[in-house]
């Protein structure tokens, strides 16, 4: 049970981390900080936030658990703020989706309550930003990854396992190297590869004929190219080199496939798609 929650970003994953620890009834009071008021105006109303604070330090004092849900972007003027605030006992975690720019503002902001910070990333969202966004079983089922140090704290490492297996999710831990791997390939590059797309095509003359005969499967695979470009920016700023390496890697396979196309090679077509689709048939069971 956590007795005083402070969320600081409230959007589409720190408000649904509240509304999922309040319908599991494992928090307390939840404050809010953000820089737009009538965002968190709408938290209280939605029943998302308790109250919201005029100041991070505020907002975070008293707080038994801080969790940082802003843009990559931000995260390192919001974590050297806390680290000037913390209150001596409280716990802090963030969710940003990688982890190696995060914990180098974090080992900047912290000092000696580096121990107490417990990097986090739950792997759930949606195409869709902000606090009206948000809703109880985002993470259910969902996997979150802790990512913490050689210096975390385990009793803080438990804590914010504690909240997020009450969210629902399954907790898994990697180190920090790993997981920013991990997700540029697993998370990062598909994003990439939907926002080129859409562009590409929209660069394109007939761009209005194209799209207006774009079926099922072009709006599965561009579904994420309407997500916040500010939190895609922010995530390859964050995690660069991992994911050009990865673009690199994909332009070659565009290459074979476009060679193979170019030679009429039917056996290296059916070949690469047919190693595709069985891949996939075997994985997305566990997705
Ligand atoms: P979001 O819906 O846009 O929410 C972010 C919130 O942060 C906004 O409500 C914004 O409110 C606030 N904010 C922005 N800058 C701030 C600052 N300097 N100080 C205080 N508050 C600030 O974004 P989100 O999708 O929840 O993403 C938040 C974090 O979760 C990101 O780090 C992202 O990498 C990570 N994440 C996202 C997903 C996903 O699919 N969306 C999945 C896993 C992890 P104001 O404008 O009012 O300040």
């Amino acid at each position: 049970m956590i007795e005083r929650l402070a969320i600081i970003g409230v959007g589409l994953i720190g408000g649904s981390l509240s509304l999922a620890l309040r319908q599991a009834g494992a928090v307390g009071e939840v404050v809010g900080f953000g820089r737009n008021r009538n965002n968190l105006d709408k938290g209280v109303e939605l029943g998302v936030l308790d109250r919201h604070a005029a100041t991070l330090a505020e907002a975070i004092d008293g707080a038994d658990v801080v969790v940082v849900a802003v843009p990559l972007g931000a995260m390192s003027a919001v974590l050297a703020e806390i680290g000037r605030a913390l209150p001596d006992s409280a716990v802090v975690t963030d969710v940003g989706s990688a982890k190696g720019a995060v914990v180098s503002a974090a080992r900047a902001a912290f000092g000696e309550a580096l121990p107490r910070f417990v990097p986090g990333h739950p792997i759930a969202g949606t195409e869709k930003s902000g606090v009206e966004a948000g809703f109880a079983s985002l993470f259910q089922g969902r996997r979150v990854i802790l990512t913490p140090l050689a210096e975390t704290d385990a009793g803080a490492t438990d804590t914010v396992a504690a909240m997020w297996q009450h969210c629902g999710a399954v907790v898994e831990s990697m180190d920090v190297e790993h997981h920013d791997r991990v997700l540029a390939a697993t998370s990062h590059l598909p994003h990439m590869l939907a926002y080129a797309l859409v562009h590409h095509l929209s660069n394109l003359n007939d761009h209005a004929e194209i799209f207006r005969y774009a079926a099922g499967g072009f709006r599965d695979f561009t579904r994420i190219a309407s997500s916040d470009p500010v939190m895609w920016r922010d995530v390859c700023l964050a995690n660069g080199e991992a994911l050009v390496e990865l673009i690199e890697q994909y332009q070659h396979e565009l290459e074979l496939v476009a060679a193979a196309i170019r030679d009429s090679d039917a056996d290296e077509l059916l070949r690469l798609f047919g190693r595709a689709k069985s891949e996939r048939d075997s994985l997305i069971g566990n997705c």
